[in-house]
């Protein structure tokens, strides 16, 4: 998979275009506990940027601009867990967002199997292997099989959006994708917050134990 690994941040010289795909590697899922460690970009154009974030440098200036422009769209799968790591890490809450999982869910309604390598399979005939996914992210040198896959991650996204795009417009959903995609800043924000595992719209809203 072709990429480019950087460490602590973006160079300034690149630019992603309107819509940039992004996926990111952590730690683990408990954004209190398991530290970011990489975040992986790409214009569509088949090529991978890897940024490399060591512990506690979390400045990247670069990297931040991008993630604050409106005028790009940052393109997830499953943006919400990469919204929070983010928000958490970066301090920053990328916008605006589309997010291929809800695109899915919103039209692949005959499937349950919602995750990236299915669809991959499904719409673009494309294998990703996923071995990696689990793998020590926060190791100071990354082998070339976990960059393979962190790149794989983000560099079909752009075909999988179109797609996507298209089943939205044909089974007239377009533009209430788009209003769930907007609000996925606000729910990753309430798993940051605190609110990860509690349904703000449910009648009983607040879990206690028994
Ligand atoms: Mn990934």
């Amino acid at each position: 998979m072709p990429h480019t690994l950087y460490v602590g941040d973006l160079p300034s010289s690149l630019s992603f275009g309107p819509c940039v795909a992004i996926d990111t590697e952590s730690m683990g899922l408990n954004w209190d506990r398991d530290r970011l460690c990489l975040v992986q970009l790409s214009s569509g154009d088949g090529n991978a940027h890897l940024v490399q974030l060591k512990p506690g440098a979390y400045d990247a200036p670069n990297l931040k601009k991008l993630l604050r422009d409106p005028a790009v769209t940052k393109l997830f799968h499953f943006a919400r867990a990469d919204l929070a790591a983010m928000a958490r890490y970066l301090g920053v809450m990328p916008e605006p967002v589309y997010c291929t999982k809800i695109a899915s869910i919103l039209t692949r309604t005959f499937c349950v199997r919602h995750g990236l390598k299915d669809i991959l399979k499904e719409l673009l005939s494309v294998d990703v292997s996923k071995e990696q996914q689990t793998s020590d992210w926060g190791a100071p040198t990354l082998t070339t099989d976990q960059m393979n896959y962190a790149a794989s991650d983000v560099l079909y996204l752009h075909r999988l959006k179109a797609r996507l795009d298209e089943m939205l417009a044909r089974e007239g959903r377009t533009e209430l994708a788009r209003q769930i995609m907007n609000f996925l800043p606000t729910r990753a924000a309430l798993d940051v917050a605190g609110w990860r595992d509690v349904d703000v719209f449910s009648h009983k809203p607040v879990q206690r134990p028994d």
